[in-house]
Parts: C-alpha cells; structure tokens; sequence
C-alpha cells in the first residue's frame, strides 16, 4: 500500500475541519478505485485561540489510524505550519492543502495521475481567475508578480496556490532549505523539478474568514521580494550614479551661465528641495539595506521555526 500525505495548516478553524474531513474522505474513496493509496493526514494546529484543537482531538479518536495532528504553542504562520507538516509526513506522495476547502481535493485524482502516469515531479494548481477578490487587491497582486519576476531568478507565477502534490524527493529538496524566514511560494519554486500546473476557477471559503488583511499581504510580498532577490540592494549604487552625473552636468551649466551672465544671489529654495530630495533617497536607501541586515540577524539566531505544545 501507499501512503498519501495531506498537510493541512490550521489556524482558528474550528467550523471548517469536520467539513473538510468528510469532504476529502469522500475523494480518497475515489481515489482508491484506481490508485492504492492510503491517506495520512496531518492537521498543524497554528495557535488556534477557538476549538480547533478540541477538533483535532474529536478526529483524531474518530480516525486513529489515519489522522495526526501537532499543535504549535503560539501562531507561527502558514509557512511554519507548512515546513512541520512536511517534516513529520512519511507519505510517497504528499499534498498541502487549505482547510478552507478554496484548494478543490477533489482535483487530487488527476495530479495523482500527473505524477504516476505522465512522469512529472510536481503538480501544483493554478486559479484562473481572481472572482470574488477585492479589485485593488488583484490589482496590487500582479504588479508584485510583474515586479518580482523582473529582479528575481526565481520565477513566481500569478494565481499559483501552495496547493501541490510532491514526491518523496521533491519533499526531502524542500526540507532541505532550512532557513527560518521561509516564503513558501519562493522555496517551492527555488527547488526546481519537473512540474505541471492545473487551473481551476477561484472559489470562496467554504467556511469561516481570511486570517490576512491587506497590509499582511503587503508585507508578505515585501518579504518574498527581499526573500528572492538582491537587486533592491543596487538601488542605492544606482541611484548615487544617477545623481552623481546630474550634478556634474548641473555644475558645468552652473558654470557656463555664471561666466555668461555674472553672479546674482539666487537658488536657495531649490538648493533646499535638492537636499531634502537627496536626504530621502539615502534614507530610503538605508532602510533597503537595514530590511537586508535586519534578515540577516533573524537568521543568524537561527530560532527554531515552530515550537510544539502537543502532538499525536
Ligand atoms: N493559516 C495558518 N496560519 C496562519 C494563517 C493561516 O495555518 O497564521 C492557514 C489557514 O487555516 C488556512 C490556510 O492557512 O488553512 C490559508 O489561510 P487563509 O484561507 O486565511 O488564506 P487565503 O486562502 O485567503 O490565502
Ligand atoms: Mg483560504
């Protein structure tokens, strides 16, 4: 028999888990018809404040043989979730999904056939759309994939979830990155592997709400680009090469126009806004550089990702 790992992040979603189970239970029946494939689910309680844990414990004495959950001692984040899942599962093939049902398991019979049948390492999914998002949100989404595509060699492709079915290898690659900063989008790209993209039309939660707000989101994407890219870091350089050419060739006309027309006392408001305008950008500057070394020092402490209170 093969295993099959599920790893589902959970964070304050007590109403969505018995929903979840049956629905995914429901397509391993299917599954099984064609596929010998046992399911090994594991559930990451994130520091749920609700009854999620209480949830986890009622499925677990429910299904014994196949559920495990770990509880985290305080919220670390989906990707802490993420990385936990993916260390404790034992699967040949193993999947991460949303708890919210916005990850259709009902698509996991075909990316099983992508692996085992057309040879591919990685199937992840891709929404085709962005219904039911706020306008300014898919607006801000695309210039950040516009945006991260251009300086970073990583490539990150719009409207692709975490969602994905993996090999033992490609999991064993992915725990192998083992930095605490962890952008899971990025990571899951940086391995490589051979992987294949499903579409499907976005859908709502079938349950509860969205943990991220949109400057959670904002900074998530500030994270992926410091993450994934060391072109911010030139900014600088090429800003001072900038200004430096406008200020020889400021000086020359500065120059031709004093010998031509004399030296009247004038130009101290733009010599203000010139300074002001140059004490921003070396400020702006210096907070690139300070986000880089402020990275640098979470990493060099090197915390542990997660921090377990139970597990079973
Ligand atoms: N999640 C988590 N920790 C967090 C936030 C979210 O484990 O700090 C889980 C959440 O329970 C869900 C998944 O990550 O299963 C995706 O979260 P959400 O639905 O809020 O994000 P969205 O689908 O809106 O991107
Ligand atoms: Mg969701």
């Amino acid at each position: 028999m093969n295993k099959l790992s599920v790893i589902v992040p959970c964070f304050n979603e007590e109403d969505s888990i018995n929903l979840f189970y049956d629905t995914i239970e429901k397509v391993f029946v299917s599954i099984q018809k064609e596929w010998e494939f046992v399911p090994e689910y594991w559930f990451i309680d994130d520091g749920s404040s609700d009854k999620t844990l209480d949830q986890l414990r009622k499925l677990k004495k429910l299904d014994p043989e196949h559920v495990h959950y770990v509880s985290f001692s305080r919220n670390f984040g989906k990707e802490a979730a993420l990385y936990a899942g993916l260390q404790y599962s034992t699967g040949d093939l193993v999947t991460v999904m949303d708890v919210d049902l916005q990850d259709p398991p009902e698509l996991l019979p075909e990316m099983i056939k992508g692996i085992k049948n057309e040879g591919y390492d990685i199937v992840g999914c891709r929404r085709e759309d962005r219904k039911g998002e706020p306008v300014i949100r898919s607006f801000f989404s695309n210039l950040f994939y516009k945006l991260i595509n251009a300086i970073s060699h990583t490539q990150f492709i719009s409207g692709v979830r975490d969602y994905r079915l993996m090999t033992r290898q490609v999991v064993n690659a992915i725990l192998s990155v083992t930095e605490n900063n962890r952008f899971s989008k990025g990571i899951f790209s940086w391995v490589g592997f051979k992987t294949k993209y499903l579409t499907y039309k976005n859908r709502d939660r079938a349950r509860g709400k969205t943990s991220w707000s949109f400057w959670q989101l904002f900074n998530y994407s500030i994270e992926g680009i410091i993450n994934f890219s060391e072109v911010p870091l030139s900014v600088a350089t090429f800003i001072g090469i900038l200004s430096c050419i406008i200020a020889v060739l400021g000086l020359c006309f500065i120059v031709v126009r004093t010998l031509i027309h004399g030296n009247p006392v004038a130009g101290w408001p733009s010599l203000v806004c010139i300074m002001l305008l140059i004490g921003g950008v070396q400020l702006f500057c210096l907070g690139i550089v300070g986000k880089y070394v402020g990275k640098i020092y979470l990493e060099s402490k090197n915390r542990p990702i997660y921090i377990i209170k139970e597990q079973k």
